[in-house]
Order: structure tokens, then C-alpha cells, then sequence
């Protein structure tokens, strides 16, 4: 999996559609569409990383 492609991190703007989980303890799962901007993890509120895990 290359990691410049299917990872981002919030305030970035997402640039593949799909499902990203946070790279927190909480791995919450948000979807995406490609000019989102990533957001803050929704259970700790901390800026995160996110992971793609699905494409859509
Ligand atoms: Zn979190």
C-alpha cells in the first residue's frame, strides 16, 4: 500500500474518495469525497492522521 497515496491527516484535503479511519486508539471511520477537508478525530478531537480503507 503506498502511504503517499492513502494517507492524510487533518486540515488536508482529501484528494481520494473513500472510507478513512484515524490512526488514533479510537479509529473512528469517516467517508470521504475528494475536496473534503480531513477532520479532527470526532471522539478525542485531536488532529489526526487518517488511512484509506476503502476507495469509493
Ligand atoms: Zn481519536
Amino acid at each position: 500500500m503506498s502511504k503517499s497515496e492513502t494517507a492524510t491527516s487533518t486540515d488536508n484535503t482529501c484528494t481520494t474518495a473513500g472510507i478513512y479511519r484515524s490512526d488514533c486508539a479510537d479509529q473512528e471511520r469517516v467517508t470521504l469525497a475528494v475536496g473534503d477537508h480531513l477532520p479532527k478525530c470526532p471522539s478525542c478531537r485531536k488532529a489526526v492522521g487518517w488511512n484509506l480503507v476503502a476507495a469509493t
